[in-house]
């Protein structure tokens, strides 16, 4: 079987709050998923419970088909819930070190690790001389150091300048082609589909999407028609019109939601034929920001 994780139903509330609301989705090995919503929808909440931080008000999660512990578990997990903190005065190896002793780890571990965010060539360098896109990178790497078999990222990219959003997420996609399952929540519906296979969007601490990331932003598109008839006249002839789904009177045109890709030339001859004046035709699609923002209105 290949499940990480199950969440059934699980919830979340703070007093009057309700952060988490009847949650379910499951995880996959191998494959990069993300949490996605906007400010105070739940993800920061979510990770907590699945990391033993944050109590459940109530339902439940698996980790690994709940053949082991939550506690055995954790040690399978790398998780990077916070700003990331080393000892400033030590060095990047030297800060992995002692994590390697905490996690009763190989020291044989770190080089590999530091390689793999590109900060072998300063691991003797001062934690504290350190940007903060390296110390993110630190972050990853130390999170690894004991191979878990799923990645935990709240917000990676958050506070870092555009290279070093690019490395973060170069660095995401390595992890995942190298086997493991990565589990990212983030804001950003650009981050979720530049590095995430698979979605979760979360609305105010509810589900509102899950399946695979390319399919959230799918769209057929729509289409813009100006004639000279008028809505009524317009909606009436195209309702039963195979591929449009939806008609909306909108201040310049009538805009057809589509459900398949229909050819725009063949709608122009249809409207054509029925003696009807065609002015202005054109087929468009809605931006990814759109998208998500019918989603989640
Ligand atoms: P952000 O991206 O801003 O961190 P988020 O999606 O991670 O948002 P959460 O941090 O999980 O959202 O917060 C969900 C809701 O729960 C918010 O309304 C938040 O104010 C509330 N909340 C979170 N932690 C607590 C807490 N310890 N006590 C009271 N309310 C809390």
């Amino acid at each position: 079987m290949n499940t990480i994780l199950q969440l059934h139903q699980l919830d979340k509330k703070y007093g009057n709050i309700h952060a988490v609301n009847q949650l379910s989705f499951r995880l996959e090995r191998g494959n990069v998923y993300g949490i996605l919503g906007p400010n105070g929808s739940g993800k920061s909440t979510t990770l907590g419970m699945l990391l033993n931080v944050v109590n459940p008000t109530s339902g439940s999660f698996q980790w690994f088909n709940g053949k082991i512990s939550t506690h055995e578990a954790l040690k399978k997990i790398g998780a990077i819930i916070e700003r990331p903190n080393f000892y400033p005065y030590m060095t990047a190896r030297q800060n992995l070190e002692l994590v390697c002793k905490i996690k009763e780890v190989s020291f044989s571990k770190i080089d590999e690790k530091l390689i793999l965010v590109n900060l072998f060539e300063r691991k003797n360098d001062r934690f504290s001389t350190y940007s903060l896109g390296m110390k993110q990178r630190l972050a990853i790497a130390s999170a690894l150091l004991n191979d878990p078999e799923i990645l935990i990222l709240d917000e990676p990219t958050n506070g870092l300048d555009p290279k070093g959003i690019q490395d973060i997420r170069s660095i995401i996609k390595l992890i995942s082609q190298q086997g493991t399952t990565i589990l990212l929540a983030s804001h950003l519906l650009d981050e979720v589909e530049k590095v995430c296979s698979h979605v979760v969007v979360l609305q105010k601490g509810k589900k509102l999407y899950e399946g695979r990331t390319e399919q959230m932003t799918q769209s057929f598109g729509m289409i813009e028609i100006k004639t000279d008839k008028t809505f009524e006249e317009i909606s009436k002839l195209l309702q039963n019109y195979s591929g449009i789904d939806k008609i909306t009177n909108e201040p310049d045109y009538v805009l057809c939601y589509l459900n398949q890709d229909i050819d725009s030339a063949l709608l122009n001859k249809f409207l054509t034929e029925k003696n009807i004046l065609v002015s202005h035709l054109r087929k468009t699609k809605p931006t990814l920001e759109q998208r998500f923002l019918d989603l989640t209105e």
